[in-house]
């Protein structure tokens, strides 16, 4: 049995499902999760996970093993909205840059901070930390507040000095581990190969063509788990009308708070995990309104500009499939909600698209009334990856009985390879030692 119909359990599902018989519930009506497709001026996109890292095999292996075409942003760049304007968005490891002249002549960090950044010293870092402290420590708060938090904030929506170093990038404390951020970065090969890999039609596409030949039944949210036996009983439906599943091994593929609730009493630390909650406006507005932007894929805010929106991507322009599909229409979106920020997303639809345009406004210069709009929603849709979050990782996985294996965002990586990734490593556990 796999709980979550996600790409975390339909991968789970499908590598069992070669020599098991497999059923994966999922809680909604839709299979997907974060993977999703809605329709914007009569064109379908993406309005959750909308690209894959391409320099990490997982994603776009499974994409290619399921016969899908694999295509790559265009060359299009993207800015950073810093110090009161659009700036050339230095190339970076989240945020340590590899070229400190680059930063400088960006005018993304002020005379001061780029002083702090080029006066690095090494410091000891034994144990995991905060990627912010990590990153303040040596090389100042202003490549934190200005590089750093901005990165962060759009792949986990997170604080940088809350996100664990060693779970959110662990390659940078490794580097710390070794000496000099900068120089290091510096010396790190530079590749040809593009860093990010999507799907003509959508992320969102992904989902159905996992799921082809596996049994899912949806609109079955389970909301308890016990032993029956050897094997785990599973109650789904309302608490009015329960049913019981039994279930000889069971894989959760569930965001972090309903594996919480389930793995009660079984495992420790996931019901500790908080996530953040995130909106994201998808906007069409006519080719005329953004022909200024030619040659931009996006724009990114640091949380310390105190703007209502924390990123927006071109999509017209980062994605051929986008432009075309598009016809007379660019379309493109924005997004809002970091970790502790709750209180950004609570108003109306409408005035998350107010807001989105008022920035895209004052920030981008498209004065355009939009032809269509869509809010999407995703309450708790990022887990936080809080310091020591790997150790205790190994406990929640070490304290899983025989024949229970959880997968998912909030376990080894947000993005769509880690979740793949953990997704297999679930199938292969929960098969073993029974
Ligand atoms: C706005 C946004 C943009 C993102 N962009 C990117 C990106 O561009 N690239 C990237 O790599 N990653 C991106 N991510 C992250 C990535 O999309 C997710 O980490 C990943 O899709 C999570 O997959 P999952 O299967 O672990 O969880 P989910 O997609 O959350 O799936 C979990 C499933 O479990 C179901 N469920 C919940 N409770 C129950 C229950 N009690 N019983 C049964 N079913 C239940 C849910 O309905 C859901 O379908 C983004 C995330 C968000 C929110």
């Amino acid at each position: 049995m796999v709980v979550g119909g996600g790409i975390a359990g339909l991968t789970a599902a499908r590598c069992l499902s070669a020599a098991h018989d497999v059923l994966v519930l999922e809680g909604s009506p839709v299979i997907g999760g974060k993977l999703r497709l809605a329709s914007v001026a009569g064109v379908s996109v993406d309005v959750g996970a909308e690209a894959m890292l391409n320099r990490r095999p997982e994603g776009v292996a499974l994409a290619r093993e399921l016969g899908l075409e694999v295509v790559h942003p265009s060359l299009a760049t993207s800015r950073i909205f810093s110090r009161g304007a659009l700036r050339p968005l230095p190339r970076s490891l989240m945020g340590v840059p590899f070229d400190v002249d680059e930063v400088a002549a960006s005018g993304v960090l002020s005379e001061a901070g780029l002083a702090r950044l080029r006066a690095e010293d090494v410091t000891a870092v034994d144990q995991d930390v905060s990627v912010g402290d990590l990153v303040a420590d040596r090389l100042g708060d202003e490549v934190v507040d200005r590089l750093v938090e901005p990165l962060l904030g759009g792949v986990y929506a997170g604080r940088a000095r809350h996100l664990s170093a060693a779970a959110a990038v662990p390659q940078l404390l490794q580097m710390a581990r070794r000496g000099l951020l900068l120089e290091q970065a510096a010396g790190l090969p530079r590749s040809d190969v593009p860093v990010f890999a999507g799907l003509p039609g959508g992320m969102g596409r992904l989902p159905a063509v996992v799921a082809a030949g596996l049994q899912v039944r949806t609109d079955a949210p389970v909301r308890e788990l016990g032993r029956d036996g050897d094997g785990w009983v599973l109650t789904l439906g309302s608490a009015h009308r329960p049913e019981t599943v039994l279930a000889r091994r069971v894989v959760l593929a569930l965001p972090a708070a309903p594996a919480g609730r389930l793995l009660a009493g079984i495992a420790p630390y996931v019901d500790a995990i908080e996530s953040a909650s995130v909106a994201v406006v998808t906007l069409a507005f006519s080719r005329a309104a953004v022909e200024h932007l030619s040659g931009l894929s996006g724009f990114l805010v640091p949380p310390v500009e105190q703007r209502g929106i924390k990123a927006s991507t071109f999509s017209f322009a980062k994605w051929d499939w986008v432009r075309d599909a598009g016809g007379e229409h660019a379309i493109l979106r924005t997004s809002l909600g970091r970790m502790g920020e709750e209180r950004t997303l609570q108003a109306s639809d409408e005035a998350l698209v107010a807001r989105s345009l008022a920035e895209l406004s004052a920030l981008a210069g498209i004065s355009a009334v939009p032809v269509d709009t869509h809010v999407q929603r995703w309450g708790g849709g990022l887990p936080q990856y809080a310091v020591g979050h790997v150790l205790r990782m190994e406990q929640v996985r070490s304290s899983l009985p025989a024949g229970l294996a959880v997968c998912g965002a909030w376990c080894d990586g947000v993005g769509i390879p880690a979740v793949i990734a953990s997704a297999r490593r679930a199938a292969a556990d929960v098969v073993r030692a029974q």
